[in-house]
């Protein structure tokens, strides 16, 4: 069809553009850079719909984005912490809009269309994609549910367009449920998209349009649509209890989803709108929201780094990894994932022989899952390659260390790469509690040398901290940060300090957790506190993953903090009880229960800690799980703040983000700085002082923690 246009509107608003063609409206959305569909844009879109439909020269109107890439990502996250004035217009007033109008509305998608863009989609009659574009719902991993009609047009949506009534219910619960998006024609399968596009997307949107009128189907609306189904009971019961039970442990709004989901059954359109409206606003208010709204701002300000302004990162294309032991090969995976070559150095045979084999299966692991085809395994597997000399490396754009921890081994591989490769290549170690600065010296390029560290299993985990040493050049520093992006993982910038960021507090809690031992606590006890709390392994469980030996090692080797330092992991120590790896730590395992993994209490650990506290003359006493909490938690916020105070870290939310994905803090408490701030650190502060007084000076609050708590604020909007 041959659309011929006729005239051409620029009203004066840069967010919008309207386009009539023989009767066809188009609508640009233009809100650089995701087309947010933010109050202010809604103000402008408003009177754009009522114009439209009350315009009788208007058949059509098509939505679309200006750029293609995003037809809209959604509401603006801002818009959700402050109260819009009341004549304020939002997305749901101009969908309520779109639904009185008796117009043929069509999405012409091209790009993202998420949360509430593909909620403005859903309130169209049609909707039409080109084949690159991706739609989603992703508000429940901001502990929120679709807000603007997401929630009841969806499974009204895909029950009707499904034989079976249940699948398309479920179908748009586990779309809901997931937060992930589908791509279009992913999208289409499901009933989501009416076509796909070949070509321009604009155009095959009107010609779709036009051909619906030709049919005499000039409207389709969802909110016409109704659902019936006897199943919906069984249905609701059985997903509120696949869900975490408790809405403690983070499933608030999952469990809100499905009644929002119920409403859509239950209740007539309205109803179910006005139900989804008033969850939404719940959740909006909701501490665990807020946690992880506080998180999706602290990532994205993670590359914010002061002073970096002008630092431009190298492209790296080639990389070399020294060391092929756990996390060396796991590094090597980091690499070849992101299809950059990488070649991997050890000067032990065998562990060259275990890494080529780790490889192999994890790959072989993936094909089988089917997450992987054997084309794309065996490509990342070429993509490592194993070499014997450091000529070999010499063009690499990054060297990454991973040999033992050992400051003696470390300064001699520094130096022998700096001799043996390009001048312009980045040293970095993945060393987890070294000085930075001493490994630079033994180099001449100092300005180029430079931490990651990895977490364990490094092909998995997503944190990076990056470890500026004083003479790390901002070039260094931009590029690690850039190159933890292109691994996907979460890059914070640390100072050089005795366990960066995260195993610096790590001592924090340890001590704490062991003290809570000592004092009357068992080891099974504060595990199951803190699991209960929300974090992915209590203390004493990580000590066995780890291996107590490691932590031997880092304890010889830590600086005094003046604090007492518990004898009972020694004791376990010069037993042989490494944990997991030994078959015993502070726990015993058992190669036939779950696969040695498995936690299995031991009295003759009880027996020591009973011996231990009998030495130190302690009065074992109950010890309630809110202590157990509150102790190990607010001593991690207490180091958190010394190191905010000594510069180590940049922000709160730097912190956050390592103690969320690099110790399993629960996400929906936000991390230890924010969960701080949701408890008061006015209450943590005098807490403290408390227990100074009680337990001993280590209790000693931070000067950043005494200053935010005298000051009446919190450490994330804290001004001096
Ligand atoms: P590992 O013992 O598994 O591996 C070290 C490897 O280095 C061995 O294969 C060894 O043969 C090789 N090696 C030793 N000297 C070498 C040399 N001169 N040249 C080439 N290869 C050499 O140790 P790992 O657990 O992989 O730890 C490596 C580094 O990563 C350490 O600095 C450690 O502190 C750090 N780290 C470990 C973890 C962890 O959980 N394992 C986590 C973060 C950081």
């Amino acid at each position: 069809m041959h659309l011929l246009m006729i005239e051409t509107e620029a009203r004066p608003s840069s967010m919008i553009r309207t386009e009539d063609r023989s009767g066809v409206r188009i609508i640009t959305l233009d809100n650089p850079p995701v087309n947010a569909l933010s109050l202010k844009l809604c103000g402008e879109l408003f009177p754009i719909v009522e114009a439209a439909s009350a315009d009788p020269s208007v058949r059509i109107v098509v939505f679309t984005g200006a750029k293609p890439g995003f037809f809209s990502g959604g509401a603006d996250i801002n818009d959700f912490s402050q109260s819009p004035p009341p004549d304020a217009k939002s997305i749901r007033d101009v969908i309520a809009a779109i639904d009185k109008s008796d117009k043929t509305y069509v999405a012409a998608i091209d790009g993202n269309a998420l949360g509430g863009g593909c909620e403005l989609a859903l309130a169209c009659d049609y909707r039409v994609a080109s084949a690159t574009s991706k739609l989603g719902l992703p508000e429940i991993l901001l502990g929120l549910i679709p807000g603007a009609g997401g929630t009841q047009r969806l499974p009204r949506l895909l029950a009707n367009r499904t034989k079976i009534v249940e699948y398309g219910l479920q179908g748009a619960l586990q779309f809901m449920l997931t937060g992930q998006s589908k791509d279009a024609k992913q999208a289409k399968a499901m009933g989501l998209l009416d076509d796909v596009a070949e070509g321009p997307v604009v155009d095959a949107a009107i010609t779709f349009a036009e051909a619906k009128i030709a049919d005499r189907r000039p409207k389709c609306r969802i909110s016409e649509m109704t659902v019936k189904t006897g199943a919906l009971p069984f249905l609701s019961m059985q997903a509120h209890s696949m869900i975490p039970m408790t809405v403690a442990k983070g499933g608030q709004a999952a469990h809100a989803l499905v009644d929002a989901l119920e409403a859509a059954v239950d209740l007539d359109f309205k109803f179910g709108i006005a139900r989804e409206q008033r969850i939404f606003e719940t959740l909006a208010l909701s501490q665990q929201s807020l946690s992880y709204r506080h998180l999706f701002f602290a990532e994205r300000e993670l590359s914010k780094i002061p002073g970096m302004a002008d630092a431009t990162a190298t492209e790296i294309e080639k990389a070399a990894v020294v060391g092929a032991g756990t996390m060396g090969v796991g590094i090597a995976v980091n690499f070849a994932n992101a299809k950059i070559p990488v070649s991997v150095i050890d000067i032990n045979p065998e562990q060259v022989e275990r890494g080529k084999k780790f490889l192999a299966d994890m790959y072989g692991d993936q094909v089988k899952k089917k997450r992987m085809t054997e084309d794309e395994a065996k490509a990342r597997i070429e993509g490592v390659s194993f070499v014997t000399d450091y000529a070999a490396i010499a063009d690499s754009d990054i060297v990454v260390e991973a040999v033992f921890e050992s400051m003696a081994v470390k300064k001699d591989v520094f130096g022998a790469l700096d001799k043996a490769v390009k001048p312009e290549a980045i040293l970095a170690t993945n060393t987890s509690t070294l000085d930075i600065d001493a490994i630079a010296q033994s180099t001449s390029r100092p300005a180029q040398v430079i931490g990651t560290h990895f977490f364990a299993p490094a092909n998995i985990m997503q944190l990076l901290e990056v470890v500026r040493g004083k003479d790390s050049s901002p070039q260094a520093i931009a590029t690690s940060m850039k190159l933890g992006r292109t691994l996907k993982k979460k890059g914070v910038l640390s100072g050089n300090a005795f366990g960066f960021i995260g195993n610096r507090m790590f001592f924090d809690l340890s001590r704490e957790a062991n003290y809570l031992i000592e004092e009357g606590a068992l080891p099974q006890q504060v595990d199951k506190a803190m699991k209960d709390f929300g974090f992915a392994l209590g203390p004493f469980a990580t000590f066995d993953l780890s291996g107590l030996d490691v932590f031997h090692k880092i304890n010889l080797e830590a600086p005094s903090t003046g604090a007492r330092q518990s004898k009972i992991a020694d004791r376990l120590y010069e037993l042989g009880r490494y944990g997991q790896k030994t078959g015993a730590g502070f726990y015993r395992y058992d190669p036939a229960v779950g696969k040695g993994r498995e936690a299995i209490v031991d009295p003759a650990v009880e027996a020591i800690i009973h011996e231990e506290s009998a030495k130190l003359g302690i009065m074992r006493r109950v010890i309630s799980d809110e202590e157990i909490v509150a102790r190990c938690v607010y001593a991690l916020a207490n180091q958190g703040a010394v190191l905010l105070g000594d510069g180590v870290a940049l922000r709160p939310g730097d912190i956050d983000i390592v103690w969320i994905y690099g110790y399993g803090f629960p996400p929906f408490r936000g991390g230890p700085m924010w969960y701080a701030d949701t408890v008061g650190v006015k209450t943590v502060y005098a807490q403290m002082l408390e227990w100074k007084g009680r337990h001993g000076n280590h209790w000693e609050p931070a000067p950043l923690m005494k200053a935010v708590a005298e000051s009446g604020q919190s450490f994330a909007t804290y001004k001096a």
